[in-house]
């Protein structure tokens, strides 16, 4: 064994980094948060490079001394506790005096700060940890610091960063939600030069709501206020319809510190429980208000998950308050102007021509900003006037309709019969290498033998023989009976049809009538034109113009125009959850939303014709036995079994 010797200081420092700093939106966390910490209610952050290349953090706070500023440098250097037992009672959001000296360690660090006690401020820089200047230095009262070339001297984690949007995009939605965390305070963030979001600062959060989510969504949220003992829950959380594909909209904080918690989602599920489907998400914000004595925030490097003792009962208390708030309000949305509009929005096979909508044309849009802009902008409703709404609109058309392939669907949008040729969908492709076995039912009671006839890589031939609840598909063959999941079938089906299409980029698309003008955040935008390619593989036709504004004009064969916008909503937040780890890869995730978004629904009537579509359809595909969220298609119960049943073996 070699002999054992302790770590010189910046070693030590940059190990810590691997702790503290993973990404630039840690570095963006612990530099808001010591500026949260330090009173400022005006917080500007400003990013170049997705933070990789800088990050500015200016606070209004009380500043640092110059005596104590070196010394915020130092390992375990804090002002905000002096003991172990103050671990019990914080209310600060640091703590552990890690943040500075870990980014100092992997970056350069400038900082200027200066206290309301002193004419003077204090400015130091350091490269890799070490101090290169320090000073006396001229500032207003508060605290800069900026930092330049992330992880120059940790190449390795350098390289581990994702693009530029999707790193940005992250701290994006880190300022949303520190600005739901705190109303009071002003925070802006600024992307090259320019201001890409302000939170008001009035100190009510209704008002932060709409800042970032905007004015209409502010008004779907229902308020819950809750006090039970020493804790209180306050905050707002969305009506049903708002809801999402991922947890990402959830906003939970404690005592003012942001944190992700499982009890509070589980108490949210159950809260939602039947008001919205499984897998679909609410949009909330919660603020907890817990004593200290009771949390235990010193569980994880990023003190993003805390302890809470009597979980049980937060989680009781916040189920029943936000059931009780969402029982009191009217459910049922309200099919306003604009809902309609959308809804009845056509669709068609063909691109609708304008004038200027040439293929050259459109390049040049796109180059373009100015006039072409608005040209569009006036074009629009008189070409929406112009157009007779013939097609019948998505929203009420028949289920089985939408089994067909794409071809078939747009085309038979009045006839509510399924086509015959549903029935001769037969596809010739190979049985491809589907590992799943099917799930039977009892394996128990059957021997291995009896088992293997079914259960085999092979999808067996089905022969529809009718529709169970409005959700289960009945089909059998010579070997027993089979119980199919419509909504997961077809799912499957969608999911390998949209996969390949981003595969081989081979979009299927529908062109809409009238362009809508995508009413997107900045840094949505940006992922949208970085994942353009995707994007656009699946059918979506983006035309950009310019910074600011982005047009729809056409979307993929088989979704419903009037969903698009909070389709790409969906689509861009499932792209930014990919950005964290544990993601599936893009590809995978995009064909799964828009698959579940397509797929005929548990509840919808089904013409036998069509089943008999979907299942063939499901036998061609390649993995068929499982959704794209991994639950089973079909469930089998072989003659063996039904013997067994009726004691007839
Ligand atoms: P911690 O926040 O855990 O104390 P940090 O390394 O983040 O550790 O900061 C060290 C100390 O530097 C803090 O305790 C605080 O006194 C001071 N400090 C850091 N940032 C600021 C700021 N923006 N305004 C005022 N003081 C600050
Ligand atoms: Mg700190």
């Amino acid at each position: 064994m070699p002999k054992i010797i302790i770590l010189d200081e910046s070693t030590a420092c940059r190990i810590a980094a691997g702790e503290v700093v993973e990404r630039p939106v840690s570095v963006v966390k612990e530099l808001v948060e010591n500026s949260l910490d330090a009173g400022a209610d005006t917080v500007t952050v400003t990013l170049a490079g997705g933070g990789a290349d800088l990050i500015t953090v200016v606070d209004n706070g009380c500043g640092i001394s110059q005596e104590d500023t070196p010394l915020a440098f130092h390992r375990h250097a804090t002002s905000k506790i002096i003991d172990a037992a103050d671990l019990g009672r914080i209310e600060t959001l640091g703590f552990r005096g890690e943040a500075l000296p870990s980014i100092a360690a992997v970056s350069n660090l400038l900082i200027k700060t200066r206290t309301s006690h002193s004419d003077e401020g204090y400015v130091m820089r350091f490269h890799g940890g070490n101090i290169a200047e320090f000073g006396p230095a001229g500032c207003p009262v508060g605290t800069s610091v900026v930092i330049t070339d992330l992880f120059f001297n940790t190449p390795a984690r350098r390289k581990h960063l994702k693009t530029t949007a999707t790193e940005g995009g992250l701290i994006a939605d880190l300022i949303y939600k520190l600005s739901l965390t705190r109303p009071r305070v002003r925070f802006a963030l600024e992307q090259r030069g320019r201001e890409v979001f302000r939170s008001p600062g009035t100190g009510t959060l209704l008002d932060a709501i709409a800042a970032v989510y905007g004015v209409k969504e502010a008004e779907l949220m229902v308020p819950v206020t809750a006090v039970e003992g020493v804790i209180t829950v306050a905050g707002y959380v969305g009506k049903p319809e708002l809801n999402r594909s991922t947890r990402q909209q959830i906003t939970v904080s404690v005592n003012g510190r942001l944190v992700r918690s499982t009890a509070v989602n589980q108490a949210l599920d159950e809260a939602y429980k039947g008001l919205i489907t499984i897998g679909r998400y609410p949009l909330a914000i919660l603020q907890l208000q817990i004593p200290p004595s009771q949390i235990d925030v010193n569980v994880h490097p990023a003190k993003t998950e805390i302890k809470i003792a009597n979980e049980e009962q937060l989680t009781k208390l916040i189920s029943s308050t936000v059931r009780g708030a969402l029982r009191q309000t009217n459910l049922i949305p309200a099919v306003g102007p604009n809902l309609i509009n959308k809804l009845s929005l056509p669709a068609t096979t063909e691109p609708f021509k304008l004038s200027f909508d040439t293929s050259d044309n459109k390049r040049n849009a796109a180059n373009n900003t100015g006039s072409d802009r608005t040209a569009h902008q006036k074009l629009a409703p008189e070409a929406k006037m112009a157009v007779p709404l013939q097609a019948k609109p998505e929203c009420v058309r028949e289920a089985a309709n939408y089994i067909a392939d794409e071809a078939n669907r747009l085309s038979v949008q009045d006839d509510v019969k399924p086509k015959n040729d549903l029935l001769n969908m037969e596809s010739h492709l190979p049985v491809g290498n589907a590992t799943q076995a099917v799930v039977g039912y009892g394996y128990e009671t059957a021997t291995s033998e009896e088992r293997s006839d079914y259960r085999s890589n092979e999808f067996p031939h089905l022969q529809v023989v009718g529709q169970l609840l409005n959700m289960y598909i009945i089909c059998e063959n010579e070997s027993g009976l089979y119980l199919i999941d419509q909504h997961a079938a077809h799912e499957k089906v969608l999911f390998e049809k949209y996969h390949e299409r981003l595969q081989n980029n081979n979009p299927q698309v529908q062109y809409l009538l009238v362009p809508v003008s995508l009413n997107l955040r900045t840094h949505e935008k940006e992922l949208l034109r970085e994942y353009r390619q995707e994007i656009e593989a699946l059918g979506f036709i983006l035309d950009d113009f310019g910074r600011d504004s982005l047009l729809l004009r056409g979307i993929p064969g088989d979704s419903s125009p009037g969903q698009s916008e909070r389709l790409i909503a969906e689509m861009v937040e499932t792209i930014l959850e990919q950005g964290k780890p544990g993601g599936l890869g893009v590809k995978f995730a995009l064909s799964a939303l828009l698959a579940c978004k397509a797929a005929i629904k548990a509840g919808e009537k089904l013409a036998t014709q069509a089943m008999q579509s979907l299942v063939d359809q499901l036998a061609v595909a390649n993995e068929p036995f499982t959704c794209p969220h991994g639950r089973p298609t079909l469930v089998s119960i072989s003659q063996r079994e039904l013997k067994v049943m009726f004691k007839r073996a």
